[in-house]
């Protein structure tokens, strides 16, 4: 038989099991770390963490294949595997969390509505008792003890129903904070977690909505791709955090440009697209050129050392879609004017159509 005391030696051994097993998976992630050369960024340890615990084969597949491919991992490929096999499964953890906080709720509410419905049964059939009772009282004595059980009754009654009023105002309460919880899920799902624009899986819904709107409505659709310049060579000159407060600042000059049903999202790791409903050729490119020109104007600061960074420009391609093609071949065309302002000197924005192009390149800014 086993007492108390070598139910908690037990205990404690296994956790150190843990503590020790755990230890070591956290140290193969960070010598792989340093063996890749990787920032050591929460999302590079969950990653690796995950691959040295063997805890997921196809993200370990998928980083195994992504390192044949370029001998050390691309932030483009580390954000393809975070998103497709960690932050996806945390959305539907979030999901599953809420949804069985809910049926728990639902669950109790039923529990309480049940024992109401029974209680009220009750009530009724001792109010009828007394009703009987009534019609046979021969004394006032008799009387007095019908009405103070009526009396006890209702007063019983009463105090049961303000426990269920409180009850269900608390059931009502833990469901308006659970449903606040699910909205705010609902909208990361589909947030880019570092820049607060819409990820490339809701743009990609948005632009098959649009596209179909488009079509039934006659309205031009346009889109933009931007791509910031020579971006690697700033990550290696400022390091990769700061390079991330510029993928900050270009989506909060993208969002503050934008309105309406305009959709502003990070379609890779320093591209970024804007979907422009009812919105011809010419104010897309004077909206791109608009963009290029706010960001191209910002002079970076490191905030730590208020050392000047200079600028970041960026090269955009514009198209309009064309009813009838795929929302490939509408993305594809954007692409390749995007290339051809990356051909032509970079920081300037290219359309297909040669007027427009001729008309807003290369400003005085
Ligand atoms: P180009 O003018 O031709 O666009 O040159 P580029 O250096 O910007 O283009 P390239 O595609 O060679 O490099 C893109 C770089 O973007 C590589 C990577 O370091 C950086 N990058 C991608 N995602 C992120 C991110 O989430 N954070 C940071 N800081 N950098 C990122
Ligand atoms: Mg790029
Ligand atoms: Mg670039």
């Amino acid at each position: 038989m086993t007492t108390a005391q070598d139910s908690h030696i037990a205990k404690s051994s296994a956790n150190c099991d843990d503590f020790d097993r755990t230890m070591a998976h956290g140290e193969r992630t960070m010598s792989l770390m340093r063996q890749l050369r990787m920032p050591p960024t929460p999302r590079n340890y969950e990653i690796l963490y995950a691959f040295t615990t063997s805890a997921n084969r196809e993200l370990s597949d998928a980083l195994r294949e992504a390192l044949q491919a370029d001998a050390c991992l691309t932030d483009e490929a580390a954000e393809r595997i975070y998103n497709k096999f960690i932050a996806k499964k945390n959305f539907s953890e979030h999901v599953d969390e809420v949804g069985s906080k809910v049926s728990r709720q639902m669950s109790d509410i039923m529990t309480v509505i049940e024992d109401a419905y029974r209680r009220a049964g009750d009530y009724g059939e001792s109010i009828q008792g007394v009703n009987q009772k009534l019609s046979r009282i021969e004394s006032p004595q008799q009387l007095k003890q019908v009405l103070e059980e009526v009396f006890e009754t209702t007063s019983d009654m009463a105090k049961y129903n303000k426990v269920l009023e409180e009850r269900l105002a608390e059931s009502k309460t833990q469901i308006d904070e659970l449903q606040m919880k699910l909205e705010l899920t609902r909208v990361e799902s589909f947030t880019d977690e570092l820049t607060g624009l819409t990820n490339r899986k809701r743009f990609d819904q948005a632009l098959e909505l649009e596209m179909t709107e488009a079509v039934e409505s006659s309205h031009p659709l346009c889109l933009l791709l931007l791509d910031i310049d020579y971006f690697k060579k700033f990550n290696d000159t400022h390091g990769h955090q700061t390079g991330d407060q510029v993928l900050r600042l270009v989506a909060h000059t993208m969002k503050t440009n934008v309105k309406g049903r305009d959709c502003a999202a990070r379609y890779g790791g320093e591209e970024f697209a804007i979907l422009l409903p009812k919105t011809s050729i010419n104010n897309a490119m004077t909206l791109a050129e608009q963009i290029r020109i706010a960001v191209k104007s910002k002079e970076l600061v490191k905030k730590s050392t208020n050392e000047s960074l200079g600028h970041v420009t960026l090269s955009i391609g514009v198209s309009c879609y064309r009813p009838g093609e795929t929302a490939m071949e509408f993305i594809e065309r954007a692409d390749k004017c995007l290339y051809a302002a990356k051909e032509t000197g970079r920081d300037n924005v290219q359309s297909e159509d040669a007027n427009i192009q001729g008309l807003i390149k290369n400003d005085a800014a």
